[in-house]
């Protein structure tokens, strides 16, 4: 008998050699193996008989190969394999084929899948590059019928068969792990336990784990191939939920536990609201207020604030920001501010002390450029409690930064920040738990704050994140959502130029410069090669000094130090350069109101989120802003869709939607590496209803008293979820 927890070597057909294929693709566990789900069904309940095809349609045919050969044409070689069913005949082809050479024997009956079609020629109906499987060879004698054939017969024929993608080049087929993955599940011990607890199985009316695992690789009759074909089945969801559930329950008691800390009671009395209404510089926006709203009263409870706060580039994040840190100043308490870049940092540093300064708040900046003593003292100013909003980069949290007394962190533009970042960040002020799997384990204090109560979190960021994303990289946080923008802005016009018209892009840059306007053009380099990117900026840069003789042009890029880069950038701030020649440092947070227009270089190169956030530099005041995306060379299809998206839309969220459709989660906040969990079944853009199912079932689950649910089972569903999370999370260090 096999246990969910057997290692896959001991399921029969499968070796130590195989064992190693399977581990290489993330399958240690039968467990494992059977969460390896087909990622398509073929009908073969009701295969087609030849006459019975119809041009444009998708369909199975099973049918005995009658002859096959490579033909070479002048343009590539065809393989060309024509199957029958008593007198008639189904021809198939395969373009640049060689390999199929001897793959097919006169008499073997495969199963063909794929799109029929009409000859252009003949008219005749044949299928192109079908997906095939031998499912038996020619009998050369008639003792065919063994059990062997008949088990064969049964899983592959007469049925939905579920096709599986096959690894180890190949070496395991679609059809050995049909076998195989069928031999697991008849000699699984049939007492599965389910973890999920009963309550919510009924809400949902969820089918048990054992039927599900054997219904989804092994479906009946009666399933809709459609519903198999979009994982809609009840075993598709019974699967998918379970993953996301307990994904959510782990989030969820991450949050509660985090609730259940002592954090700071700040006061916001009149004196503190007065002081709030004095340094703002514009009446905010109803969102503004909204969100400060949820933030001032977080920091009124004693349980310390875990908040999301986002809001699309150009919004107004950081004046709430610092209305935020005006209360914990207020209070007595210090503030952190931290941001992804240097340049960033800077920037909040001048508009704290153009905003703040004034009335008598004391702002350190403390990065890593900065020479050693002035650091020295900068933390000593930090250490006495004398510096009360300390703005920085990850030197922050990097290096021994001791606080007099910390009360607020807040964390700018966060998806620059891996997902262990965030950890280590929520475990520098004080959460420890944050980072590995969730367990009731008593925080550690860390040495740099009030050792009495936990700061506050504000993270905040200026990627729309889709709100799927949101729910499972930030299941822990509660989240608002800046919506609006600041009054008076016009739309960007954003065209799509090909290189050869960039002289016209050229004047037009020349008649902003003359109307008194600022412009971006942008290039795109290769992080990685400090070299090339000095060089491509450098390069450009000449080539537009000497183009625009006649105005100012300025150069800015990752590699050069940071007072000259703060140089340049106070340069264009103050209106001082007509054009700046920039790699993607200007990405995130750069302000300049004047600056209309930006020309991006090579834009097919760059993914949709930086493009989007790229064009949030402009459109910043009054004036119509343009954006022209350049692009050189040809454009690969997903390249098209992101530079149609930008032309079409200006909309942070779609623009996410989209990005995450075209790049996957992972990719999206290059959070693979950094510890996303990864899913064996759910699909997080496909799923995303269930996700929010899960989400609200997991909250309910943890909700407290409820005579629907036993202590027994809160326990047993915890207990499974933190293996689960050991499992995803098992390779994430946690500083
Ligand atoms: P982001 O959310 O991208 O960080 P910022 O906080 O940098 O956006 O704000 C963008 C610009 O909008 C800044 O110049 C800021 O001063 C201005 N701004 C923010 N809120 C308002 C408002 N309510 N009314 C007018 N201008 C505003
Ligand atoms: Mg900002």
């Amino acid at each position: 008998m096999l246990d969910p927890s057997t290692s896959v070597q001991y399921v029969k057909g499968i070796g130590p050699r195989l064992a190693d294929v399977l581990a290489g693709k993330g399958i240690h566990t039968v467990d494992d193996l059977l969460h390896y789900l087909p990622f398509r069904y073929e009908d073969r309940l009701n295969p087609r008989t030849i006459p019975e095809l119809r041009a444009g349609e998708m369909a199975t045919v099973i049918a005995e190969v009658r002859n096959s050969g490579l033909f070479r044409t002048r343009r590539m070689p065809i393989f060309q394999m024509t199957a029958g069913q008593g007198r008639t005949r189904l021809k198939c082809i395969w373009f640049n084929a060689t390999y199929l050479r001897d793959k097919f024997k006169p008499g073997q009956v495969v199963a063909l899948y794929g799109k029929v079609e009409a000859d252009n020629r003949s008219g005749e109906l044949q299928i192109v590059q079908p997906q095939f499987e031998i499912l038996e060879e020619p009998s050369e004698n008639g003792s065919s019928d063994s059990a062997e054939k008949k088990l064969a017969e049964s899983l592959e024929i007469g049925r939905i068969v579920p096709i599986y993608e096959a690894i180890g080049q190949g070496r395991l087929t679609s059809r050995w792990f049909r076998r195989t993955i069928h031999s697991a599940l008849e000699n699984l011990a049939a007492d599965m336990p389910d973890t999920i607890p009963e309550m919510v199985r009924r809400r949902l009316s969820l089918i048990s784990p054992l039927e599900a695992l054997r219904r989804v690789h092994w479906p009946e009759a009666g399933e809709s191939v459609e519903d198999l074909q979009s994982s809609r089945t009840p075993a598709h969801v019974r699967l998918i939920f379970e993953e996301l559930f307990f994904i959510e329950l782990g989030l969820e008691l991450k949050r509660r536990e985090q609730k259940a800390q002592t954090g700071i009671r700040f006061q916001l009395d009149d004196r503190v609201r007065s002081a709030i209404k004095k340094i703002l510089p514009f009446h905010p926006t109803a969102a503004q207020k909204r969100v400060l709203k949820d933030i001032a009263s977080d920091m009124e409870t004693l349980s310390p604030m875990r908040r999301l706060l986002q809001g699309d580039v150009g919004s107004g994040k950081t004046i709430v920001a610092f209305e935020a840190a005006i209360i914990a100043m207020e209070n007595g308490y210090q503030v952190a501010l931290m941001a992804p870049t240097e340049i960033l940092a800077q920037q909040h540093y001048f508009s704290a002390r153009r905003i703040l300064e004034p009335a008598g708040y004391r702002i350190v900046l403390l990065t890593g450029s900065l020479e050693d003593d002035r650091k020295r003292e900068i933390r000593r100013h930090i250490g006495q409690g004398s510096a009360q909003l300390v703005i920085g980069t990850h030197a922050l949290i990097e290096q021994k930064v001791e606080f007099a007394k910390l009360g607020l962190v807040i964390v700018d533009e966060q998806h620059r920040f891996g997902v262990l970042q965030r950890f280590k960040l929520m475990k520098k002020s004080g959460n420890v738990g944050a980072g590995g799997p969730p367990v009731q384990a008593a925080p550690i204090q860390s040495a740099t704050i009030d050792p009495e109560a936990e700061p506050d979190v504000l993270v905040m960021t200026a990627t729309p994140i889709p709100r799927t994303l949101a729910l499972t990289l930030y299941g822990d946080l509660d989240l608002s959502v800046i919506d609006e923008m600041p009054p008076g802005r016009t739309p960007i016009v954003t065209r799509r130029v090909s290189d050869d018209r960039a002289p016209e892009v050229w004047d037009f840059v020349r008649k902003q410069a003359a109307a008194g306007h600022q412009t971006y053009v942008v290039y795109p380099v290769i992080e990685e090669n400090e070299e090339t990117e000095i060089k491509a900026a450098a390069k450009m840069y000449k080539e537009l000094s000497r183009l625009f003789a006649d105005l100012r042009v300025g150069l800015l890029h990752g590699r050069m130090d940071a007072d000259l880069k703060e140089q340049v950038m106070r340069l264009f701030q103050k209106g001082g350069l007509d054009i700046l020649v920039s790699t993607t440092v200007i990405e995130v947070g750069v302000d300049v109101a004047n600056a209309t227009m930006m020309v991006i270089e090579q834009a097919e190169r760059f993914g949709l989120a930086q493009l989007h956030q790229l064009r949030g530099r402009i459109g910043r005041g009054a004036a119509k802003s343009y954006c022209v995306l350049m692009t050189g060379g040809k454009v690969s299809e997903d390249g098209e869709r992101r530079l149609d998206a930008m032309v079409r839309t200006s909309d942070g969220f779609q623009i996410a939607e989209l990005d995450l459709e075209l790049r996957g989660p992972g990719e999206l906040f290059g959070t693979r590496q950094a510890g996303m969990p990864s899913f064996q079944v759910a699909n997080l853009i496909r799923d995303r209803q269930l996700l929010e199912i899960a989400k609200r079932e997991a909250a309910a689950v943890l909700e407290g008293p409820n005579p629907e649910i036993s202590q027994k089972e809160i326990k047993e569903a915890l207990r499974h979820m933190r293996t689960r999370w050991q499992k995803s999370y098992g390779l994430v260090e946690v500083g």
